[in-house]
């Protein structure tokens, strides 16, 4: 390991069919991410993992039901194959049951395999929306567990409760989650200080004027970025090969170091969700993270219940990851789970690049094949079409140093900043040939834009009636951003703030000074 810690905490619901954990989940996801990242679009249709924050806490909450592989299953195999997921991979394990139809042996399978772990593991009997049916919910201590919450998710009601014992029941915060933190915080105060009208608004015509306070501001925002990269913290990009089983990870890893790795084989049950390599890259070093690099045993080393797991492990390396690199099998395409991790890559703000492996033995391949390939690709993940592709062949070795570049460049990207005088030309050349809609007679303006963050970069914008801006409007006014800087890789964040005050009073030349 570099030294570098474990990535959020995973909380996993646990469930048979329709007990409501999608419900529940919903209700984390939806009501604790806030300020900062409001605008970040919906990248998945169907979402199973979702980033939630309750108490200064963030985590990762994974619904399990939704990782069914196979819709053949019996409920009660669906429930204890979640159940071992959870086991295995989860470090907080909320079992759902059902207040409404009571105790079921499918509820009695799931909780025979949940009490041999030593995880938390916290009953929260749901549908609990009255007080009868709370007392109803009591059966469930028969469950054998002490910690026991009556809730209804549809409503609300004991869910905070809830949530309270789940964020106690986490591990120990670990200091990248503390920096991260910080880094949020630090930049929000400054969208707020903006937001109030300590910032000069951006005028349209008054260039001259523009210009002079521009460089008067300069150094200011200078002095903020400095502050901002040394809270970054100085580690080499971090690297995570992510991907389905046998798609090829280990070979790649191996193709990039030149030697073969040993393979750790862990005891079932424990938690080693990943192997680091610090490897020497160019005048400095990059961090590969290999999620393949633990092979389990057993029923779980095969077939749907293994990609299962290397989907939630991926979850776990992308989040203490600068930049994910996809693996995918050629000769396979993308699948549903590939498509999963893709969203979570971006919706935790990490870079993407899709390595497409295997290609040696791509039948039939013509100058037109990867073409093709990416043209497919491109159509079922469009949400992510400033991803880099790239065919490589672990076996051959062919491009393999070259996935390491691409993903080196993307962290770049991910770092990159814009000043802020450059980046309101751009926006106020973006508006006037393309200005918004007109909604219910009133036009919304945009009148200043600042980067307020990297990693990803993230943008404010502060407009007049914001929530009026459609979002192929949000759209429009990233391809611009993308367009001019690239950004290739990363994702990007748009805030829109409403901009109070129409005009104010003047004030002395570089007075854009924090607080
Ligand atoms: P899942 O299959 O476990 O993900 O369950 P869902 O979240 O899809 O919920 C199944 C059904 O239970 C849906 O019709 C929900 O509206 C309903 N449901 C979920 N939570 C509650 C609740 O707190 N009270 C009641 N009465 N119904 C609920
Ligand atoms: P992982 O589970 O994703 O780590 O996959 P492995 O690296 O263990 O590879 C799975 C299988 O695919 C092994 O039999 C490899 O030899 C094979 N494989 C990996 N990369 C390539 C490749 O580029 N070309 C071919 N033909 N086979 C490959």
């Amino acid at each position: 390991m570099s030294g570098r810690s474990a990535g959020l905490p995973v909380v996993a619901l646990v469930g048979r069919p329709n007990v409501g954990k999608s419900t529940l989940f919903n209700r984390v996801v939806g009501d604790a991410r806030a300020a900062i990242v409001e605008d970040r679009a919906r990248t998945t249709r169907d979402r199973l993992y979702g980033d939630a924050e309750w108490n200064g806490r963030r985590f990762v909450v994974v619904d399990t039901g939704g990782l069914e592989a196979a819709p053949g299953d019996a409920i009660e195999e669906q429930v204890q194959l979640q159940a071992r997921l959870a086991i295995g991979e989860a470090d907080v394990i909320v079992f759902l049951v059902d207040a409404e139809t009571g105790f079921t042996p499918a509820d009695q399978d799931a909780a025979e395999l949940l009490r041999r772990t030593t995880k938390p593991v916290l009953v929260a009997a749901n549908k609990a929306d009255n007080q009868r049916r709370e007392q109803d919910a009591a059966e469930f201590f028969a469950l054998g567990w002490e910690e026991q919450y009556a809730i209804s998710a549809n409503h609300g009601r004991g869910v905070a409760d809830l949530l309270d014992a789940i964020v106690w029941a986490l591990p120990p915060e670990s200091q990248a989650e503390i920096a991260r933190k910080e880094r949020e915080a630090e930049a929000e105060a400054w969208a707020k200080d903006m937001a109030a009208g300590d910032l000069e608004p951006f005028v349209v015509g008054d260039e001259e004027a523009e210009e002079a306070d521009e460089a008067a501001s300069d150094e200011a925002e200078s002095a903020r970025w400095d502050a901002m990269m040394a809270a970054e913290s100085s580690e080499p990009p971090a690297i995570a090969f992510v991907g389905r089983p046998n798609v090829g990870k280990s070979s790649l890893l191996n193709a990039l170091l030149g030697e073969e790795r040993t393979i750790v084989s862990s005891v079932p049950g424990t938690t080693r969700d990943a192997i680091d390599t610090t490897i020497p890259w160019g005048r400095s070093e990059v961090v590969l993270i290999d999620t393949a690099g633990i092979k389990r045993r057993g029923k779980v080393a095969n077939g749907p219940a293994a990609e299962r797991y290397s989907t939630l492990r991926a979850l776990k390396a992308i989040s203490r990851a600068d930049v994910a690199v996809l693996v995918l099998d050629a000769n396979d395409g993308l699948t549903a789970q590939d498509a999963h991790v893709a969203g979570y890559v971006i919706e935790e703000g990490r870079g993407l690049v899709i390595a497409v492996n295997k290609w040696d033995i791509v039948e039939g391949k013509t100058h037109k094949s990867f073409d093709e390939f990416v043209t497919t690709l491109r159509r079922d993940l469009p949400f992510v079409d400033y991803a880099p592709v790239i065919s490589v062949s672990a076996k051959t070795g062919q491009r393999v140093t070259r996935v390491l570049e691409l993903a080196v460049d993307v962290w770049g990207e991910r770092r990159r900043r814009i000043g802020t005088g450059e980046l309101n030309r751009l926006v106020r050349e973006a508006v006037e040939r393309n200005p918004p809609a007109i909604v219910h007679g009133k036009r919304t303006k945009v009148r200043y834009a600042t980067q307020v963050g990297v990693a990803p970069p993230t943008f404010v914008f502060f407009a007049t009636e914001p929530a009026s801006l459609h979002f192929s409007y949000r759209r429009y006014l990233e391809n611009r951003l993308r367009e001019a800087y690239g950004f290739d890789g990363t994702p990007i964040r748009l805030v829109f703030r409403e901009q109070v005050r129409e005009k104010r009073p003047p004030k002395g030349r570089g007075a854009r000074a924090r607080r």
